[in-house]
């Protein structure tokens, strides 16, 4: 399927792995070129080399923390005139409720609520400008269903939801829209250092863990990082111009909700 978005440019945060690297993998499938983004420089030039053989689009990577100021400013001086904005960082650490003081949510809500604002305000003016934008920012199902030992993550990524709920609206007008995309358990090194955390805490192996898990999911498998670009790469294409500030849940099913 042409997604109509081909010579689109395209910033992906924190994609040299897992669902960010699905989300640039098939934006680029679609035509778009990126400006990918992660702290970690070698892996991520090793995404980036393997993007731009596979699907011919020039890909910039900017190797910074994109949770911090600077990181921010190093990656807005290279995206330039963006269309298409995928926001994501890693989640916050896993705990109990009674274990996180005022630095934690600080840490948190810097992550996963303040920098894609940042990135929002920065680039969503050009958009608007040109009159064409999608903004996809990566939550969480944890904002439909919370998830105990994830406390932080249902902190601050509702607290971008209600941003978005609002922002997306006030935007959509001049052609930009702005939705999130929520993942229930994918199979990514997140999922898999949760799982060996779980594991150590029940004292299983991880295989049991593993499968006590997915026998929760009615889909009976975890999600994969691919799988999630796709919807990903739907979200910004033209067919998506009427869907304005919606959480599009992809988990399996494990979210036991009519609505
Ligand atoms: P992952 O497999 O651990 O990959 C994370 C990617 O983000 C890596 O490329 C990593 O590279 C980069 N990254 C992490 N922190 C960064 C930072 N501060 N600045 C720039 N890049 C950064 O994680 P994932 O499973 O794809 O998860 C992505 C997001 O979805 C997370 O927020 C996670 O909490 C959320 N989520 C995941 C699942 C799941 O089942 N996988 C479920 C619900 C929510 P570097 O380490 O080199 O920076």
């Amino acid at each position: 399927m042409d997604l109509g978005i081909k010579g689109k440019r395209a910033v992906v945060c924190a994609s040299s792995k897992g669902l960010g690297r699905g989300c640039a993998e098939a934006l680029a499938e679609a035509g778009c070129d990126l400006v990918m983004n992660a702290r970690g420089a070698e892996a991520l030039e090793a995404t980036a080399q393997h993007i731009r053989d596979t699907y011919g689009v020039s890909v910039e990577t900017v190797a910074c923390d994109v949770t911090t100021e600077a990181g921010r400013a190093e990656l807005l001086k290279v995206a330039g005139e963006v269309d298409i904005l995928v926001n994501n960082a890693g989640g916050p650490p896993p705990g109990m409720w009674t274990d996180w003081e005022r630095e934690d949510f600080i840490a948190a809500l810097d992550a996963n609520m303040l920098t894609p604002i940042a990135l929002i305000k920065a680039l969503v003016p050009g958009m608007m400008e040109r009159g064409w934008g999608r903004v996809v920012n990566i939550t969480s199902q944890s904002v439909k269903a919370p998830i105990p030992v994830l406390g932080l993550s249902n902190s601050a990524r509702a607290g971008l939801t209600g941003y978005v709920a609002g922002t997306s609206r006030q935007v959509a007008g001049a052609g930009v829209t702005i939705n999130n995309l929520l993942p229930g358990i994918h199979a990514t090194d997140r999922a898999a250092s949760l799982d060996k955390g779980a594991s150590d805490a029940q004292g299983l192996p991880v295989d049991q863990v593993r499968a006590n898990r997915q026998a929760t999911i009615p889909a009976n498998r975890y999600g994969t990082a691919a799988e999630f670009g796709h919807t990903c790469a739907f979200m910004c294409s033209q067919y998506a111009g009427f869907m304005v500030g919606q959480n599009i849940l992809l988990d399996g099913g494990a979210v036991n909700a009519t609505l």
